[in-house]
């Protein structure tokens, strides 16, 4: 595989000893977000703000014009955020959520509907929090962990426009769509898709707007997998999906590989000026937003560097090498490999483990005790609900681990620690057990969750 990057700057890891894992584990109560990172030798918790920045964003940071208004900083990030989504008007902000709790608490009333193909997990809390009440309308194959579908993010677009008939365009202030499907896999969104949802957001006067945190990785899927793309460089294929759109939000954290930071735009200038207010009420003035200038300039290099080619094939080839390693292995994976994790499917990994014993959190655990890699459970810990008049516990459809892979963070050598510490956890499964949660509730349980081994 050609890797159009070499390394400049290294940082220590270290492997510890199994026994002193061991420890760790009992001291962070088997919550690996309680994990100090030093003990971490590979962590694949989140690729969000974890990527390595690059000699040119480095460079970059020291030009950075920390003036508290109308910083040059500002415009070099406004030139690049026109030439690429060209949206009429944007503002920085410090993340994502901050641009989504912007939107939706200028957009969104209570009682509202917001569509979206899957609403990644701090979009839901924003439209909740505002009062409204979010809807995933992605199509029905991406529930099917082993169906393959080169555009397994699309939104059923029959399910959109029978929501807007029924409960009237009134009731739906925008329309969104996350490209890539994060909380589904990393499933990229087809141009065709994103197209026809453009045309009913248009034909219902409704605005549409995207969440684009890994649009140059979608941008890659289209150019690899829809026909007439091949020949269209990423950036090319940015700009008709951003035509196509009235706005969106950002988290800089993703596809600008930079380690802070987020963007809201739109085309609509009444918008702009009602997200302002809040904008300085929350982040800052309009010109920095919550960010330092120096971030500025990384984020506005950052988002070219995200878009080259030779990038998002080196990008995509890691997870997609990871995946297919994973599969050789007879490892259960969600297929097709996403841009940006791999996920293990921990209930036909382990299925001796019910899931009311936690059969993903045992193999989050089990992970970092054979191989000190840290991954995140998206299972039960997550997602499992208390059924109010029954007392009964619902489980989620899918109990998964989650491999999320840094931008140009590692090298293959640490992509296959991590597969062949699967392949001892595989060889000895019969002997993982399950674990029981003594701590935390809430849909933000399992962060600060604790748990013992049954
Ligand atoms: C990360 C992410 C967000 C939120 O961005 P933050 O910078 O973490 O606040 C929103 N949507 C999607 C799809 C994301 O992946």
């Amino acid at each position: 595989m050609f890797k159009p990057y070499k390394i400049k700057v290294v940082e220590p890891v270290r492997l510890l000893s199994r026994a002193e894992r061991e420890r760790k584990l009992q001291e962070a109560d088997y919550n690996v977000f309680r994990l100090r990172a030093e003990d971490i030798y590979i962590d694949l918790l989140t690729d969000s703000g974890t990527g390595a920045m690059s000699h040119a964003q480095w460079g970059a940071l020291m030009q950075g014009d920390e003036s508290y208004a109308g910083a040059r900083s500002f415009y070099r990030l406004e030139k690049a955020v026109k030439d690429i989504f060209g949206f009429r008007y944007f503002m920085p902000t410090h993340q994502g959520r901050a641009a989504e709790h912007i939107l939706f608490s200028t957009l969104v009333k209570p009682g509202d509907l917001v569509p979206n193909n899957m609403h990644f997990d701090t979009t839901r809390a924003n439209v909740l929090a505002a009062g409204g009440e979010p809807i995933d309308l992605v199509i029905e194959d991406a529930y099917d962990p082993t169906k393959e579908h080169p555009f397994k993010g699309n939104m059923d677009v029959d399910a959109l426009e029978a929501l807007i008939r029924k409960h009237g365009r009134e009731r739906i202030p925008l329309i969104m769509l996350t490209i890539t499907n994060n909380s589904g896999g990393g499933q990229p969104v087809s141009l065709k898709n994103i197209r026809a949802v453009s045309e009913i957001a248009r034909a219902y006067r409704i605005p549409f707007f995207l969440d684009a945190c890994r649009f140059a990785e979608n941008c890659f899927f289209i150019k690899e997998r829809e026909p007439g793309f091949s020949q269209k460089k990423p950036i090319e294929i940015a700009r008709e999906i951003f035509a196509l759109a009235d706005g969106m939000t950002f988290s800089a954290k993703k596809d600008a590989i930079a380690n802070i930071g987020g963007l809201l735009a739109m085309n609509d200038e009444d918008l702009y000026w009602r997200c302002v207010q809040k904008l300085i009420l929350f982040e800052g003035f309009p010109t920095y937003g919550g960010l330092a200038g120096r971030d500025l300039e990384a984020i506005a290099i950052g988002l070219y560097e995200a878009l080259d080619e030779e990038y998002l094939r080196d990008r995509i080839g890691q997870t997609r090498y990871m995946g297919e390693r994973l599969k050789a292995e007879k490892i259960p994976i969600i297929e097709p490999i996403g841009g940006h994790a791999v996920y293990i499917d921990a209930l036909r990994f382990l299925p001796h483990i019910p899931q009311k014993e936690l059969p993903a959190q045992a193999l989050v655990i089990a992970l970092y005790r054979e191989g000190g890699v840290r991954a995140v459970e998206i299972g039960s810990t997550m997602f499992a609900k208390r059924d109010e008049k029954t007392g009964q516990e619902i489980y989620p459809r899918l109990e998964l681990v989650r491999l999320a892979i840094p931008r140009r963070v590692y090298t293959q050598e640490h992509l296959d620690h991590v597969v062949e510490t699967l392949k001892q956890i595989r060889d000895q499964r019969d002997t993982i057990r399950g674990v029981k949660l003594i701590f935390g509730e809430g849909p933000l349980r399992h962060f600060i969750a604790r748990f013992v081994p049954l």
